[in-house]
């Protein structure tokens, strides 16, 4: 997601200082409020309110992900790795031309190494196509990253240097998959309404543009939003019933691998790929979220960019997810009180002008 945010930034000229330039227009104006369709509650960043913090680290990789198959020994692998912050958002695009990889080599035997979004997306799609299929990974849902993941949907024109054709395809594809879990019970696959806020503002807007907690926005959009504790454990279920089997077992080595007894392996190990195969270009993107407990009557998201980093918050049925952190190469998977304070205090400001908005309105 942080990757997202920041190409979404450079698209938006966001450059920092939202928080603060749209303070300086005093009171938010009650057009704020009446621009939009409906009441913007604000989210109770108190911290009692705190039901959890957690770290993930992105899987980075330099020059964008890794999709392709090569020769090794007598097998083939098919790696599926590197997608840093959107390998949610790519599960389905790149689940779908690693299967493909897969089916041309026309193995009914695959072994997948991983299950995050990618292993376990990959494993349901050839399970779907026929194939027998074994996942191995030396974690599973709640500790992987991919339960870490903000997990919103939303695909972007570049990843590094991913050749353009192979971008537009698992663009194309990436609904495919979430679409047909959209507002099924149990699988945290839902739709919100959702605001870029630029650091531009209210007083700045153009004619006729509308305003969010006092600072301008393009329009709303209504992307998938995930709720990951719910999804990993409905795909494996997925996967599970059409017969795949999974193991929990940690590889060491390309050669422990190649002692595997499927002709064809799915490499999906994300950030494990860097030490598995020694792909240098790999490197984590730490990142934290802030996860509040839940509020029903929040139903919008929003990205925006404070003077001192990025934040975006999305509602999810068992927890308001509060993020926005991005640090390149820190390993650490503990949480950084600083980042809490940040988080809360940032978050905190536009809940505040909710809350005035929401007050002028009723007193209206
Ligand atoms: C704070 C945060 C917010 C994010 N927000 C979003 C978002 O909004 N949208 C989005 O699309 N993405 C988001 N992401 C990114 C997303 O979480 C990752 O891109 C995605 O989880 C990668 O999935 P994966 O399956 O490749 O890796 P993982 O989920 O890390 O799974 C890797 C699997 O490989 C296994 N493995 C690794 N090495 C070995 C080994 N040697 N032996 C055996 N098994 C091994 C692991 O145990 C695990 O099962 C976010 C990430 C973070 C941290």
């Amino acid at each position: 997601m942080s990757l997202m945010l920041d190409r979404r930034g450079v698209l938006l000229g966001l450059s920092g200082g939202l928080l603060a330039a749209c303070t300086t227009t005093g009171r938010p104006t009650i057009s704020g409020y009446e621009a939009s369709a409906a009441p913007f509650y604000p989210v109770d960043v108190r911290p009692e309110r705190i039901k959890e913090i957690v770290v993930g680290l992105r899987p980075g990789r330099d020059g964008g992900f890794r999709l392709e198959a090569e020769p090794f020994g007598d097998k083939i692998l098919v790696h599926n790795y590197g997608h840093e912050g959107d390998g949610v958002t790519l599960s389905w695009g790149c689940g779908t031309l690693a299967s493909e990889l897969v089916a041309h080599t026309g193995a009914d035997d695959v072994a997948i190494v991983g299950a995050g979004a990618q292993g376990l997306t990959t494993a349901l799609i050839l399970s779907r196509m026929g194939k027998r299929v074994t996942v191995y990974a030396d974690k599973f849902h709640p500790y992987v990253t991919s339960n870490v993941a903000g997990a919103l949907i939303l695909t972007a024109a570049s990843y590094g240097d991913v050749p353009i054709d192979t971008v537009a395809r698992v663009n194309a594809l990436a609904r495919t998959g979430f679409d047909q879990y959209e507002n099924q019970p149990g699988t945290g696959v839902t739709r919100v309404r959702h605001h870029y806020l630029q650091r531009r503002r209210q007083d700045q807007a153009e004619p006729g543009e509308k305003t969010l907690f006092g600072c301008p926005f393009n329009s709303v959009t209504h992307p998938t939003m995930i709720d990951m504790s719910l999804y990993l454990p409905y795909l494996m279920k997925q996967a599970r019933d059409l017969g795949a089997i999974f193991y929990t077992k940690r590889f060491e080595s390309p050669t422990e691998l190649s002692a595997l007894s499927q002709p064809v392996i799915v490499n999906c190990t994300g950030l494990g790929a860097g030490a598995l195969f020694g792909d240098e270009a790999v490197h984590p993107v730490w990142g934290q979220l802030v996860r509040l407990h839940p509020q029903p009557e929040i139903d919008y998201s929003y990205v925006a960019h404070a003077g001192d980093g990025q934040l975006y918050m999305f509602p999810r049925e068992t927890s308001i997810v509060l993020g926005g952190s991005r640090r390149r190469d820190v390993w650490s998977l503990e949480p950084d009180p600083t980042e809490t304070q940040r988080l809360l205090y940032q978050h905190g400001k536009l809940a505040e002008r909710a809350r005035r908005i929401v007050s002028m309105k009723v007193a209206a």
